[in-house]
């Protein structure tokens, strides 16, 4: 049987250890607070018993899936894995500290991915002796039911690296896109601008939130609205990620509208904090 080992039980964590073990991989689920692997584990058995009810899964099945999945505090029960994800806090120094680490721990050959959604997967192979085997995975949230895994081919990723990774993605009947290291890959780099635009919109005016998302959601059959998207994301995460772009790769084209720095001095987060560009 194969194992992976998925690091950082939070939102996107769990999601992932979710799929893995759904497609009969053993998973290590590893995180540094107690705390996050019980709520992980406790929204990985919720989000099962949802794929019962709604019949897309036999009811047999979440005790059998929950029992792959093996919560652990340490990085060392990465170890025996045939690919690793990395999925902790977008915090470069903490990935760069986590990638350092697993470079000693996890057998040669093990696919070193990481989750990030803007930093350089470049910059975190060059952390490892192997950088040929780091690669990004990027999943979307929600990760049990988006089709989408981003794959970013690093400076150093090897062919071989890439080529399972994309086996990987649609063993667990993913769909995967290959796409290469630069700030933003491809997703953030059309989501993010569509977004600040639609703030810049409502800063200037043109129209209420409320009115920029019917436009987007009537006139360009969005789902979803953009800035309601923001205070899904985050609103904070949002500016992150521009900044990011911003300065990796200088054009001014990515300046963060004024309007979203100051939400995010003020504390509207969007969802998490209660209030964004609407109330929750
Ligand atoms: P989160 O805050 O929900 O979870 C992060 C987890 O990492 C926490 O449980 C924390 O305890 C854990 N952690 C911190 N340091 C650790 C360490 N040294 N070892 C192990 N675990 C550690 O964050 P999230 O939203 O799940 O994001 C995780 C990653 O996924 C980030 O890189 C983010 O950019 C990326 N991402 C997020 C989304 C999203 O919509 N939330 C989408 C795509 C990608």
């Amino acid at each position: 049987m194969s194992k992976a080992a998925v690091i950082g039980a939070g939102t996107m964590g769990n999601g992932i250890a979710h799929v893995f073990a759904q497609q009969g991989w053993e998973v290590a689920l590893i995180d540094v607070s107690a705390e996050a692997l019980e709520k992980g584990l406790a929204t990985i058995r919720s989000n099962l018993d949802r794929q019962v009810k709604k019949g897309s899964l036999a009811a047999d099945q979440p005790a059998l899936i929950l029992g792959r999945i093996q919560a652990d505090r340490q990085l060392e029960a990465a170890a025996g894995a045939e690919i690793v994800v990395e999925a902790a806090t977008e915090r470069p120094t903490l990935k760069f500290e986590i990638f350092r680490a697993l470079d000693g721990t996890c057998g040669s050959g093990t696919i070193l991915a990481s989750n990030t959604s803007s930093i350089s997967i470049t910059e975190i192979a060059a952390q490892t002796r192997c950088p040929e085997l780091v690669i990004g995975m990027h999943f979307m949230n929600p990760v049990p039911v988006m089709q989408l895994v981003e794959v970013i081919r690093g400076h150093a990723t090897s062919d071989a690296t890439v080529q399972q990774t994309l086996a990987v993605a649609r063993a667990l009947g993913k769909t995967p896109v290959e796409v290469n290291d630069y700030p933003g890959f491809v997703a953030n780099r059309v989501l993010l601008p569509m977004i600040n635009e639609a703030i810049f919109a409502v800063m200037e005016g043109v129209a209420t939130p409320e009115a920029v998302d019917t436009v987007m959601k009537l006139g360009m059959a969005h789902p979803m609205g953009p800035l309601a998207l923001a205070d899904f994301i985050g609103l904070d995460v949002c500016l992150a990620i521009l900044e990011v772009m911003h300065q990796g790769l200088g054009d001014p084209k990515y300046r963060p509208c004024p309007l979203l720095r100051k939400m995010v001095a003020a504390g509207e987060l969007g969802r998490k904090s209660g209030k964004g560009f609407y109330r929750y």
